[in-house]
């Protein structure tokens, strides 16, 4: 669904419950601004619960000051007006304390932004602002010049505290930047943690080679009628969506889902949907050389579209980069499978590693890879590719590489060294599951 098309107080509510839902702040930290057409900014309220505000909760303050509405503004309003009013382009701002940039606020340093490819894209120039207490003057100042000195500047991590992001786009970008931003933190803190060294960055040719090829290569079909079998794979692909962002396996931008429908056409997620609310209208139908009209597949899809073109028994493709796996994509670390039966029984043998820019330019090595490899892939700074014989089949392989990963780091957490089980043991596993 686009959140756009709901009213500025309809589209705050929903993104600061959004940001609370994931765990992006307390019930009563963090804020958000809106421009409207008019010039108008809407702001949340102080105080309250954040994971629970309706449109009258929210305020209305007019380009000459007057505020409308039935409660006190937050007590950071000035800062949200300052980089409103200097930086003209921006029409929303998102404040809030997530813990993973919260995490680089307190060493006072900025976050890696090269670390994956969408937070390269779309963090500008980010600053870091001196510290203030809340809700003064200081603060506002220390904030507002790091945007109004520098032209660009879209992200602030704000010392002690958390950090600003505005976007010339919408409520939902901004929300999507700092989202992305804050993951990227997250993976970025755990590879340091468990590799005991930064991690592995994409250079700025490389990006700018994953970013030319998003070009689509396909012509344009008309969609007449849609069978009971497409609209049913269709909502399968919006539940599993739905599913991944609520687990943290997705985020609103990163994570796609494609299935097979027949021998001619599979079923892709949009590219700029939003994984948390996505709608049957917005996945995306791929027949033979052509994409339905009207539509945009997400970048990845003629890889997609390769992998079913070579695997008749793959019917299911994610990709996702989930915060604890991708410790493996971003550091030269080995994703061992031989950890817990569970693990080996649903991937097999060994997750391979292709280097950042193969969903673009080894296609044809990747399909042939899950064909005789693997059902799973890692892309260096990028994702993991789960293929399956249907989309439960690949989302288990998904939850599995997530889960156990998470349950290695926890290990790690706890002292190490991770104990393998043995040939032994796997081959138990081999003849009790027949594999
Ligand atoms: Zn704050």
């Amino acid at each position: 669904m686009n959140a756009e098309k709901l009213s500025p107080p309809e589209q705050i509510c929903k993104f600061m419950s959004r940001i609370y839902e994931a765990k992006l702040t307390t019930v009563s930290g963090g804020n958000l601004s809106l421009k409207d057409l008019n010039g108008n900014i809407w702001v949340t309220p102080s105080g309250g619960d954040k994971g629970r505000y309706h449109s009258e909760d929210i305020l209305k303050i007019s380009p000459e000051g007057k505020v409308e509405g039935s409660k006190k503004p937050s007590v950071e309003t000035g800062i949200h007006r300052s980089i409103l009013a200097d930086r003209p382009e921006f029409k929303a701002v998102v404040h809030a304390h997530p813990p993973g940039l919260v995490a680089v606020s307190l060493l006072r340093e900025l976050p890696e932004t090269m670390l994956i490819p969408q937070t390269a894209n779309s963090v500008k120039n980010m600053k870091l602002a001196a510290y203030g207490c809340p809700g003064s003057e200081e603060l506002k100042e220390n904030v507002a010049k790091e945007f109004r000195d520098n032209p660009n500047t879209n992200v602030a991590i704000l010392e002690n505290h958390g950090a600003f992001v505005a976007s010339e786009k919408s409520l939902m970008h901004a929300f999507g930047v700092f989202r992305d931003l804050d993951f990227s933190t997250r993976i970025q803190a755990k590879a340091q943690s468990f590799w005991g060294r930064p991690p592995k960055l994409i250079s700025q040719e490389q990006l700018e080679y994953y970013n030319r090829s998003a070009v689509s290569e396909l012509g344009v079909f008309k969609q007449e009628t849609v069978s009971d079998r497409e609209m049913e794979l269709r909502k399968d692909i919006c539940d599993f969506c739905d599913r991944a962002y609520r687990r943290d396996l997705f985020t609103q931008n990163i994570g796609v889902i494609s299935a097979r429908l027949d021998e001619d056409s599979f079923l892709i997620t949009g590219s700029g949907a939003d994984n948390a609310e996505l709608t049957v209208s917005e996945v995306v139908k791929i027949q033979r050389d052509l994409v339905e009209e009207g539509k945009k597949p997400s970048r990845s899809v003629m890889l997609h579209k390769k992998i079913y073109e070579d695997n008749p028994e793959i019917n299911a493709v994610i990709m996702a980069a989930p915060e604890n796996a991708m410790i493996f994509a971003v550091t030269d670390l080995e994703y061992d499978l031989k950890t817990i039966p569970e693990c080996y029984i649903v991937l097999r043998e060994k997750i391979s590693k292709f280097p950042f820019g193969s969903t673009i330019d080894r296609q044809e090595e990747l399909a042939q890879y899950f064909r005789t490899r693997s059902p799973v892939a890692i892309v260096e700074n990028d994702c993991y590719i789960c293929t399956g014989t249907n989309i439960f089949n690949a989302f288990d392989k998904l939850e599995v590489i997530e889960f156990s990963a998470e349950a290695v780091f926890n290990g790690k957490l706890l002292g190490g060294p991770i104990k393998s089980i043995t040939e032994k043991q796997v081959q138990e596993i081999k003849t009790q599951f027949g594999i």
